[in-house]
């Protein structure tokens, strides 16, 4: 059965198209400029989707492989893939999650926290990102680099707080992409090994928009004595109907076959704004996922949009709760939550796809990169 797409879901699969024959073919060459907000035309803009499952990675790979010769479209895949491995790299360290999540926000220096998210730090290009992100929901990946290492070496503002204002704002906030790519700017995710903004790398890649000053460029890595064992994958990719119920969260609203949901008592959707999480998401955040979930039922008429509170009612008188997996973050600590308060099973349906995939993701994305074609011939 094929899923008919509408709103935000057929806006999705031609923003795809578009960037496929028209951006795709000089994304490696032009992708680390950011040219600003008028012009993106260099990259996919895509992030806001895929990190709802609106595009699912998987065949946005091999989409893009159809499309495109392997070495044309090889950059472009290796980026979607990230995100895979982010996310395979934290299943496998679920305490990298917990630990950000407890950072005590009452320990940050208030006045120049203030400055940064106001964009008053006197920093031309910081004061500009800063204000981009809350105002487009987005920022560049080059940007986003440079900005958290300018809080992290310039400002000296520690980096969960940052990651913390990202997923406030970012249209495409993700657990795993970005606390992993803040610690990466860090240098605790690579141990030792930190990314330094430079006033004359921001100045050939934003077209000689900006001109910082007084750069810290000399900055050590930010040290970190924690490491963090490899924990064990829950290893059943047993992708089948459970319980009566699903549960639905907004990151993955992937529908590859409505016949799935139909074969339930009944679907719920729960209301991002009700999840109780680890940081207030902004006003437009809410808005754009509840356009998403909206558009989702209109896909799969039969799914319901439910609150935290009826999520506990249905909770209580089920057994157990079939849910679709939304991956660590906050969406999942959620849900644990009602299970550890009512006693309720849940049965985490994980993608077949996510479970081959992240079992290369426990090392570095060098060694994970090497097996993207096992996992493209999993995919076959
Ligand atoms: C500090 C920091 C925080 C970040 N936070 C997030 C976040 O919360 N959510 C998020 O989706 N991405 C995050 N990223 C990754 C990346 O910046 C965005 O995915 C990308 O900028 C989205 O824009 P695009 O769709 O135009 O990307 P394109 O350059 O067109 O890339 C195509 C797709 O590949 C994926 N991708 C590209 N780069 C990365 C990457 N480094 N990590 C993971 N996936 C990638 C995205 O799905 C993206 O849509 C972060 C990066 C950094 C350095």
């Amino acid at each position: 059965m094929s899923v008919l797409l509408s709103g935000p879901f057929a806006a999705a699969d031609k923003a795809l198209q578009a960037f496929l024959e028209q951006g795709a073919a000089g994304y490696e060459a032009h992708r680390n400029f950011d040219y600003g907000p008028d012009d993106r035309s260099n990259v996919s803009q895509l992030s806001k989707f895929i990190s709802h499952r609106v595009l699912f990675e998987y065949d946005v790979a091999k989409r893009a492989l159809a499309r495109h010769q392997p070495d044309v479209i090889d950059k472009f895949i290796q980026e979607v893939f990230w995100r895979i491995y982010w996310k395979g790299w934290l299943e496998h360290r679920p305490a990298v999650w917990a630990d950000y999540i407890a950072f005590d926000h009452d320990t940050i220096p208030t006045l120049c926290y203030q400055q940064a998210v106001t964009g008053k730090t006197g920093i031309d290009c910081f004061d500009y990102w800063s204000a981009e992100l809350q105002n487009t929901n987005y920022l560049h990946n080059h940007a986003r680099m440079w900005f958290a290492s300018i809080w992290i070496f310039t400002l000296g503002l520690p980096w969960q707080a940052g990651a913390r204002f990202f997923m406030q704002h970012l249209y495409d906030g993700d657990a795993a992409s970005n606390t992993l790519g803040w610690r990466w700017v860090a240098g605790i995710q690579t141990a030792g090994k930190h990314y330094l903004a430079r006033a004359s790398n921001i100045a050939q890649f934003t077209n000689g928009r900006f001109a910082p000053q007084n750069l810290n460029e000399t900055a050590l890595p930010i040290a970190s004595a924690k490491s963090y064992d490899i924990m064990p994958l829950d290893d059943h990719t047993n992708y089948q109907k459970k319980y009566n119920n699903l549960i639905v969260l907004e990151n993955d609203l992937y529908l590859k076959n409505k016949k799935v949901y139909a074969a339930y008592d009944a679907v719920y959707v729960l209301r991002p704004d009700s999840v109780v999480r680890s940081v207030d998401i902004a006003g437009e955040v809410t808005d754009f996922k509840m356009g998403l979930i909206l558009a989702f039922c209109e896909i799969c008429p039969d799914a319901q949009i439910i609150d935290a509170a009826e999520l506990q009612q249905i909770a209580a008188s089920q057994t157990g709760l079939d849910i679709v997996y939304p991956s660590i973050g906050d969406n999942l600590d959620h849900l644990y939550r009602v299970r550890d308060n009512l006693g309720v099973a849940l049965h985490l349906l994980k993608r077949p796809e996510d479970v081959f995939s992240w079992h290369y993701a426990k090392k570095g994305f060098f060694n994970f990169k090497k097996h993207i074609p096992d996992i493209l011939s999993f995919l076959r």
